[in-house]
């Protein structure tokens, strides 16, 4: 195996940002990525039909962080996307995050402004000062009968576990609209790759100092890695920890099978993205590519998305018990003093993209401040 100052493991947002940070410092970076592509989740790629779609679901990028957005904006076009996701409630199509015309489609009433919807709400919620878990999250927002509709079960689903064995801030990634915005997010930039991201990853990873093997494993050739400055891990921490394991310290993750098919039809539903939160189906939510950019082709691919236990890690399934068992794992991290632990994998975080982004970028900071400043400053301003 090749020498290089910097050994990056695993091509997804983390493993790319600090290859081109480090490479743009001089460094010889070397990422070790154990699938057969770059770009980690982000994956994507033109299928069958002809259209770009994501290996591993749906990537929607939206971000209030100006340094990501500057960031990003070196290495693709981006293109203004303003996601939104309809829910199929009672044999109705209806927004999430639960806004005014949810509860008007719902419930047969006519609210129009937003004092009433707040009344509605009031009327409705059960508050809890500190919600404790998902399930009161949920209820502190919407109440028992929408929690019931579009919450519990597709948590259910999701997790495996019903929103009172999550922690708060899972259910409390999704907001409630007193109005009639329909967008799932609300940050200020919201946008995708023009190209898609495996060509973001591409632009990012275009540097004469950085070279990415694929195919390979790290845990297969460790011993032959030596002489390096710094190493960054961004696979999950108690795989890197495997030989401590025991059956109390495993920490679960949730994955993702994707089931696509071809339907010979323009399009197959109304929007990107359609949830199931009912238990009528057992798949979650599904994905029509051809709606991100609205893409012209004659037929469409759709994908269902069903979570499972078994598979590649996506998800870290946040709460108090993986919580104490991740907090061991940050402890024997701490003592390797040229290991970083990087990531969604390997900080057990329920990152968004722009996080992902962040906190690597942060890293890079606050190992480098003197070189970070400069060169975060020469960063030209493409927005
Ligand atoms: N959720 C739900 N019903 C929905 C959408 C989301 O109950 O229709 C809950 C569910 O627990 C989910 C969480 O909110 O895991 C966060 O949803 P998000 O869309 O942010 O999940 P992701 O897109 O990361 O899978």
């Amino acid at each position: 195996m090749k020498n290089a100052d910097i050994i990056i493991i695993g091509a997804g947002i983390s493993g790319a940002v600090l290859a081109e940070r480090y490479a743009n410092l001089g460094r010889k970076v070397l990422i070790i990525e154990k699938r057969n592509h770059i770009a980690g989740n982000c994956y994507d790629y033109i299928d069958e039909n002809g259209i770009l779609v994501s290996k591993y679901g749906a990537h929607l990028f939206h971000t209030n962080e100006e340094d990501v957005w500057k960031y990003v904006n070196q290495f693709s076009n981006w293109y203004k996307w303003e996601h939104k996701v309809i829910a199929q409630v009672d044999g109705q199509l209806v927004p999430i995050p639960v806004n005014i015309t949810t509860v008007n489609k719902l419930f047969g009433l006519e609210l129009t402004s937003e004092a009433e919807m707040k009344e509605w709400l009031e009327n409705n919620r059960m508050p809890f000062q500190k919600p404790a878990n998902g399930r009161e999250a949920a209820l502190n927002k919407v109440g028992q009968v929408l929690y019931e509709k579009m919450f519990r079960h597709y948590t259910k689903k999701q997790w495996d576990k019903y929103p009172e064995e999550l922690d708060a801030s899972v259910l409390d990634r999704i907001p409630v609209r007193i109005n009639t915005d329909d967008r799932y997010f609300s940050d200020k930039y919201q946008a995708l790759p023009e190209g898609g991201y495996t060509k973001l990853f591409e632009g990012i990873l275009n540097h004469p100092n950085i070279e990415v093997v694929l195919n390979t494993d790290f845990f297969d050739i460790r011993n032959q890695l030596e002489n390096y400055e710094k190493l960054f891990y961004t696979g999950p921490i108690d795989r890197f920890f495997d030989f401590m394991h025991s059956m109390e310290d495993k920490l679960e993750y949730r994955s993702i099978n994707f089931v696509s098919e071809t339907v010979d039809a323009e399009y197959f539903q109304e929007n990107s993205v359609v949830n199931y939160p009912g238990k009528d189906v057992s798949f979650t939510r599904i994905i029509e590519y051809k709606h991100f950019g609205n893409q012209q082709t004659d037929k469409t691919t759709i994908v269902k998305e069903y979570t499972t236990d078994e598979g590649e890690p996506y998800y870290p399934v946040p709460n108090a018990k993986n919580g104490e068992i991740y907090e061991k794992y940050r402890k024997e991290a701490e003592k390797l003093t040229d290991v970083y632990f990087v990531g969604r994998l390997a900080n057990y975080k329920y990152f968004n993209m722009d996080q992902a982004f962040k906190n690597a970028l942060d890293l890079f900071k606050s190992l480098e401040p003197a070189l970070a400043e400069h060169k975060v400053n020469a960063i030209k301003t493409v927005v």
